[in-house]
């Protein structure tokens, strides 16, 4: 709960970002705060321990932030799942629907191999969307999902519900 009030204390509301009508969650504070982004840097290292994951991904852009210094902590590898057309290597892709329109993620083809056990990291869960897509194509990448780690989970936007049957009994984690 202290770890909770923390947290919530370094995140902003932004009203009309990045369009009229939404509420945009800001986690700028939290990363200039040594000691918030450190116990959340401490709390998603656990989540990896918890759930025995040997590789942490991260989400372009801001999963990125946040999951590096939990590798590093955690003693294991980084691999970014970054946005169609940025990662130089063989990759495989996955579309997923947005309000308006698809968008599409990539991984390397390489970056995981059979046995591996991937906790996925982002900053915010709305819609589940992005969460969703990154977890099919990290299996289709050959490794296990060990669990799904977010810092804010907008309740109010079903994710976790949109979530549930994709990730096929793996946990959803909120800190
Ligand atoms: P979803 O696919 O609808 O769940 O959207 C999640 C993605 O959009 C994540 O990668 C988030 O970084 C980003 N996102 C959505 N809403 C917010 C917000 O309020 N603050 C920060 N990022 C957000």
């Amino acid at each position: 709960a202290a770890l909770q009030e923390l947290l919530l204390s370094r995140i902003t509301d932004v009203p009309d970002y990045p369009k009229p009508g939404v509420m945009f969650k800001d986690i700028t504070p939290l990363l200039s705060d040594p000691a918030a982004f450190g116990a959340l840097t401490d709390a998603f290292a656990e989540l990896c321990e918890r759930h025995r994951a040997d590789k942490v991904v991260g989400l372009e852009a801001r999963g990125f932030i946040l999951a590096a210094p939990v590798a590093v902590r955690a003693g294991i590898g980084f691999v970014p799942v970054r946005k169609a057309g940025k990662l130089p290597g063989a990759t495989l892709g996955q579309a997923y629907e947005l309000e308006y329109g698809t968008a599409e993620i990539e991984i390397h083809a390489d970056a995981l191999a059979p046995g591996d056990r991937v906790l996925v990291i982002d900053d915010v869960l709305a819609t589940g969307g992005t969460a969703d897509a990154s977890v099919q194509l990290i299996r289709r990448a050959g490794a296990e999902v060990a669990g799904l780690a977010v810092l804010l989970e907008l309740g109010f936007l079903a994710g976790r519900q949109r979530l549930q049957p994709g990730l096929q009994g793996a946990p959803l984690e909120a800190l």
